[in-house]
Order: structure tokens, then C-alpha cells, then sequence
């Protein structure tokens, strides 16, 4: 069937002002928040219920169609970036809140719902939903569950893979299928697990069960500002390994805190190479007792000004820093590339130091943000497109802190997802057995490959192939020995 008779097939199955097919409107939708990769899609499907996604997957299958889904469009690994002969589905509208159920700590709701919007709803029940993404005033629940998003407060709360009990999914077939529920666990595979961070291609999430936590009975609020990174990372190690967690621990260095104060003025110590924003939540008495603890350590790393929060307009602006300095950054560069990838925390001082040798030696700058608490790095490399030679040398750059993360035992992506700007770099992180038994999971949901493809794997793969035998692959070594 051409892309006409799917239109057609599309519009009197859907609705026909739901169904996008004039050029103008498709680019609209032609790139996520990695806006170097653009393709504009040959149809677009404005859901507005689970029905539409099965109508417009059920066409898809039928007709061998690729389709891709798109929350909000603010992933940063190209992720919802359209197929050119398929269809892009919108979950954007899908927006309803279908049950607060705070007695059960659950919501469940539809996956075009705003991250901030479900705290907005729990809050006057005395709940909030933990996971908060930068991006939480405009991405999606969908989008979430697809990369198994973090944020911030995930050091102490955990990821969206910890705070998701069911998912309803449209699968490639057109089926839709209830994955988990509202109790804690399910017996038998844990099929919902698989489907949260797989980045779309395993079907579509149209209702999403997330768990609702308590709101804290305090939260208390700092910033300190030291001369280095070297010292605000001794800082975090010490406040970790005194057994303290905190809600969240982040940290900026002097880049980045340039960009954030030209921004939106949040008045960090001028000076500083580096600060950290510590949050500390839960009762009292624990916050009270931690909180000293903290600032102690970030005394004994030489901390050279401790600010705390005296109240909430005053923790906001502290926020307003820390959650604006990716967008910032254009106030510093005409262009950046958003890089993502862990270390252990351990490894903070040395990666940072090795991160400026390699912009350096290639003549760009790169600004570091980052959840500190957990070692998921944020590096900005800086770079202006307009200079002969500059987005290539920013672009070796970035690959070259991906394999920094990779030889200090991290990961290529903390929690913006590989999409497709990251499948070059899954060979480097995964041997072809691992990426094949991937691969056969992926098989099980969408035999034909229709969902999403293109994204996640850095070579296409079609399922029913004979999976490479072990011994078809390089030697593996376990502990130094070597094994097949
Ligand atoms: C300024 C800024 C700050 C950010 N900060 C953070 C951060 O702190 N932490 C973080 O983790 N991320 C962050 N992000 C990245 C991004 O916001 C997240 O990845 C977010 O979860 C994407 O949601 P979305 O609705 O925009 O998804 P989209 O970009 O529309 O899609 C993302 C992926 O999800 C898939 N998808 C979307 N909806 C569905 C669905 N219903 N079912 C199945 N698959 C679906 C898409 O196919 C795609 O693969 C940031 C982005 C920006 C621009």
C-alpha cells in the first residue's frame, strides 16, 4: 500500500483532521530536542486515544509500515526521530488523568501527561511523583517510561523504572496487552522492566501506573562553592561515603555556572570553579542531624561559601541554576552537543581532569553539569558551527568522553537513551553476543521490526536470522580468563 491509500486508510479510521500528510505540517515534527537530525516523516497520527494508536499501528502492520512514537519531543538522542516512510504517532494529546488513587500511592495515567503535571495533581493529597527530569515542565510520562528517565532527585528515589508498577501497551501487532499492574511485583518475566527504557521499540505505552511518594516533611536546601571540581568531588565522595544519601547532589563548574548566571541570575559565589547544590529530605530530626554532616564535609574539602536556603523562593533560585543550565549554555555558545554517559562517583576528578586535556587538545570547551551523587555526567562541548572544522572537532570530542565513561567501567547514556545518535557507540560497550540476545527480546515484541527502527542498534538486524553462535564470536574474557 503507497503512503496515499495508508493516509486515506488512516483518516477514515482515525479522524481525517488528526491525520497530517502537507509538508509544512510533517516538519513541524522533524526533529526531537537533538535538532542536528532532522527527517520529516510521511505521516503524521495526532492520538487522542488508545483506539487511534491501535488503528494506527494495526494500519502499520498491516502494511508493513515503520512507525515511531513522540511524546514532546524532548529527547536528546534523536529517539522520536521520524522514519521518512513511516508514520509518526503523537501521544501528546493523550493528556487525561485517569485515577488518583493516593490511598494506594498510585496515579495511573495517560502517557501524554506532563512529568510536573502528575506532582501538580498529587500534591494537594500529600504526595508528589519522585522522578524529575530537567525537562519536567514539558516531557511526557510516554517519553519517560521509553528512556527510563532521571533526574536530579533519582540518586536517592531511583529512575521512572523504579516508580512504575503497570503499563498498558498498543504492541507492533496491534494488540494491546497490560504489562505489570498496581501491585509492587507480578510473577513471571518481567516483561514491564523490559519495556521501560526500550526507547520505543517494543510498542506503545497508552496508560502508564506510576507510584506516588510521600511529600517529605522537610527539605532542606544548599549551595556550596568551591575553588575546583577536584574539591567538590572530594566533597560528594566524603558526604556518600558517610553514609549519607542525599535527595540529590549536583555539580556545576565554572562554565557552566557562567552560563546559568548570564541566563536567569541566580546569583552563585562569584569565583567559584565549582558548586554543588546538596538537597537533603525526610523528617526533621534525620534532615537536621544530616545536614551538618554535609556541611561539615563540604567544610573539610574547603568549601569557601556555604549558602543555605532560607526558604522556598530562595531554593528555587538555587534550582533555577541548576535546571536552566543546559538551555544556558547557548548564552555562551551559538552550539553545544549534550553529552551523557556515567562514571563511578569515584572516578569524578580524575574523568573531569582527562575531559579538559581531550577539549584541549582539540581546541574546543566543554562545560560540565552533572548528578554528582550518582556519577551521571552532563558535558557540554561547546563549539560554533560557523567555524570551518569546529562541529567535527566537538563531535570527536564527545565520542572521545563516551569511551573515558566506558574505560572507568560506566556507560554510554545515564538516562537521555542511545536513540540514534547513540547506536554508533553500543559496539563499544557491548560485544555482538550481548547485542544479538538484546536483539532477540526485541524480536519477541516486533518480529518485523517496525517500532522505532533504526534506534538503539547500530547495525539493522531482521529478526528469524540464526543468532551468531558463541562460537562465531570474538573470544569473551571472564576474569581474565579466557572463555567462549
Ligand atoms: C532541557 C532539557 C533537559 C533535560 N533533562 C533531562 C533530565 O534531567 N533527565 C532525563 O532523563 N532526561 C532529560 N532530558 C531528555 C528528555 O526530556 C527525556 O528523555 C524525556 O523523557 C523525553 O520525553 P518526551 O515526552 O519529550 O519524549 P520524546 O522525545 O517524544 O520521545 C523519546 C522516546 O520515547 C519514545 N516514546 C515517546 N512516547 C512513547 C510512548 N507513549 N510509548 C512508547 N515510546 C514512546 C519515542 O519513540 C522516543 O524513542 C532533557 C531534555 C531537555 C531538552
Amino acid at each position: 500500500m503507497g503512503i496515499d491509500a495508508l493516509a486515506a486508510r488512516l483518516r477514515a479510521a482515525i479522524s481525517a483532521d488528526q491525520v497530517l500528510t502537507d509538508r509544512q505540517q510533517l516538519r513541524t515534527y522533524e526533529c526531537d530536542g537533538l535538532a542536528h537530525y532532522k527527517v520529516i516523516p510521511a505521516i503524521v497520527v495526532l492520538a487522542r486515544s488508545e483506539n487511534d494508536v491501535v488503528a494506527a499501528v494495526k494500519a502499520c502492520a498491516d502494511t508493513r509500515t515503520p512507525f515511531v512514537a513522540r511524546g514532546s519531543g524532548t529527547g536528546l538522542s534523536g529517539g522520536a526521530l521520524p522514519h521518512a516512510d513511516g508514520v509518526l504517532i503523537v501521544t501528546s494529546q493523550l493528556r487525561g488523568i485517569v485515577a488518583m488513587r493516593p490511598e494506594d500511592e498510585r496515579a495511573v495515567v495517560q502517557p501524554g501527561v506532563i512529568n510536573l503535571q502528575v506532582t501538580k495533581a498529587a500534591t494537594p493529597h500529600g504526595y508528589y511523583y519522585a522522578p524529575d527530569p530537567s525537562s519536567q515542565q514539558i516531557c511526557s510520562i510516554g517519553g519517560n517510561v521509553a528512556e527510563n528517565s532521571g533526574g536530579a532527585h533519582c540518586l536517592k528515589y531511583g529512575f521512572t523504572t523504579n516508580h512504575v508498577t503497570g503499563l498498558r501497551v498498543v504492541t507492533p501487532d496491534g494488540a494491546v496487552v497490560p504489562l505489570g499492574g498496581a501491585a509492587p511485583d507480578t510473577p513471571g518475566y518481567d516483561l514491564l522492566g523490559a519495556f521501560v527504557g526500550s526507547e520505543g521499540t517494543l510498542g506503545i505505552a497508552t496508560e502508564v501506573t506510576v507510584k506516588l511518594t510521600r511529600l517529605p516533611e522537610t527539605v532542606r536546601t544548599l549551595l556550596a562553592a568551591f575553588a575546583s571540581t577536584d574539591q567538590a568531588g572530594a566533597a560528594t565522595s566524603a558526604i556518600i561515603a558517610a553514609g549519607v544519601v542525599p535527595a540529590a547532589i549536583e555539580m556545576m563548574d565554572a562554565l557552566s555556572i557562567e552560563a546559568a548566571e548570564s541566563a536567569v541570575h541566580c546569583g552563585y559565589p562569584a569565583g567559584a570553579g565549582a558548586v554543588l547544590v546538596v538537597e537533603l529530605d525526610g523528617p526533621a530530626a534525620e534532615v537536621e542531624a544530616q545536614f551538618a554532616e554535609v556541611t561539615r564535609h563540604c567544610e573539610e574539602a574547603a568549601a569557601f561559601e556555604i549558602r543555605v536556603a532560607a526558604d522556598d523562593t530562595e531554593r528555587q533560585l538555587i534550582w533555577r541554576g541548576r535546571k536552566s543550565a543546559f538551555a544556558a549554555v547557548g548564552r555562551i555558545s551559538p552550539d553545544y552537543i549534550v553529552q551523557d554517559g556515567v562514571i563511578p562517583r569515584t572516578a569524578l576528578p580524575e574523568v573531569l581532569r582527562r575531559i579538559n586535556e581531550v577539549a584541549a587538545e582539540h581546541g574546543v570547551r566543554v562545560a560540565n553539569v552533572f548528578h554528582a551523587g550518582d556519577g551521571n555526567l552532563h558535558p557540554l562541548v561547546l563549539f560554533d558551527d560557523g567555524v570551518p572544522g569546529e562541529a567535527e572537532r566537538a563531535e570527536a570530542v564527545s565520542g572521545a568522553i563516551l569511551d573515558l565513561c566506558i574505560e572507568h567501567g560506566g556507560s554510554i547514556t545515564g538516562e537521555h537513551g542511545v536513540g540514534v545518535d547513540k547506536a554508533r557507540y553500543m559496539p563499544r560497550m557491548f560485544s555482538d553476543v550481548d547485542l544479538e540476545t538484546m536483539h532477540l527480546v526485541r524480536c519477541a515484541f516486533d518480529p518485523d521490526n517496525l517500532a522505532n527502527p533504526g534506534k538503539v542498534f547500530p547495525t539493522p538486524r531482521l529478526c528469524g536470522e540464526r543468532p551468531a553462535r558463541r562460537s562465531d564470536q570474538a573470544q569473551i574474557t571472564f576474569e581474565g580468563a579466557e572463555v567462549f
